[in-house]
């Protein structure tokens, strides 16, 4: 008998656990208005619960059905603020990760996706289907899983000019339009002005805001270049106003504000002696 006890005791608090993770389930699914359904499992554990729960108030003690049920409900409240605490600590810890996630390797295999030590590799062959979301502006496409970049990551223009042919839903048309638009950036020379901002380095316009920080557009352009052009250490060598990266094209026309000895001596001022 005392085993019996202790096995309806066990079984309520499983079977209490089980039916509070479904209920919590679905609640996440109307929250994030999907489809409900019941799976089968949860109707099993669901017409499991009632049985017991029937039986446990028939023929054994009221107070084990409800130290059954106390024990289920607090070791699945127990184990859920656990999983929300590790969840908010993986949160925090990616927001002050500085790692930022990269498109590298693009060639007529595929692309890869770092970020810190995680490396996704994707073949074309197994994408089927890719898109450009205009009005996000972002990248979708689809493997196995269906997945979504934005300007944050790296590379991402570049991924966008290197599209193989073939996609039906790639607006191939948009794409090289939208890069045929662009206009040359004053402070960093790459050619990827859009309207009022440059998507390589980030500089804007002049504008309202920028006045109470710099007197003239001339110093907001001439500090900028100083800072893009910096370099980090002594020894490192000068890229000679020629930033490297490949996403945007340089205008060879343009020339920079400032001159070579200027971004040395303030790459030596800002940089070089910090250990
Ligand atoms: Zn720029």
């Amino acid at each position: 008998m005392e085993s019996l006890r202790i096995l309806l005791i066990f079984g309520i608090m499983y079977l209490t656990s089980q039916i509070l993770i479904a209920i919590f389930k679905y609640f996440k699914n109307l929250i994030q208005s999907e489809n409900i359904r019941i799976e089968k499992n949860d109707k099993y554990f669901g017409l499991a619960f009632f049985v017991v729960l029937i039986i446990g108030f028939l023929y054994f003690q009221k107070k084990d059905v409800i130290l059954g049920l106390q024990i289920g409900l607090l070791i699945t409240l127990f184990m859920g603020i656990l999983i929300l605490l590790i969840k908010f600590i993986v949160r925090i810890s990616e927001l002050f990760s500085l790692k930022r996630q990269r498109i590298e390797g693009i060639n007529s295999k595929g692309f890869k996706i770092t970020k810190g030590t995680k490396l996704n590799q994707y073949y074309w062959r197994d994408i089927n289907w890719i898109k450009f979301d205009k009005e996000k502006f972002r990248l979708i496409f689809k493997g196995k899983n269906k997945i979504a970049i934005d300007e944050k990551t790296q590379n991402f223009y570049l991924l966008l000019k290197n599209i193989p042919l073939g996609y039906k839903d790639y607006d191939y048309t948009y794409i090289d339009s939208f890069f045929s638009n662009l206009t040359t950036c004053v402070v960093c020379g790459a050619v990827a002005f859009k309207d009022s901002k440059c998507l390589s380095c980030g500089c804007t316009t002049w504008s309202n805001k920028l006045e109470k920080d710099y007197s003239n557009y001339d110093e907001y352009v001439k500090t900028n270049q100083l800072e893009i052009f910096a370099t980090m250490e002594k020894n490192e060598k000068f890229c000679d106003f020629k930033l490297i990266g490949k996403n945007f094209d340089i205008d060879t026309n343009w020339s920079p504000k400032v001159t070579k000895k200027e971004v040395l001596d303030y790459s030596e001022k800002e940089y070089w002696n910090i250990k």
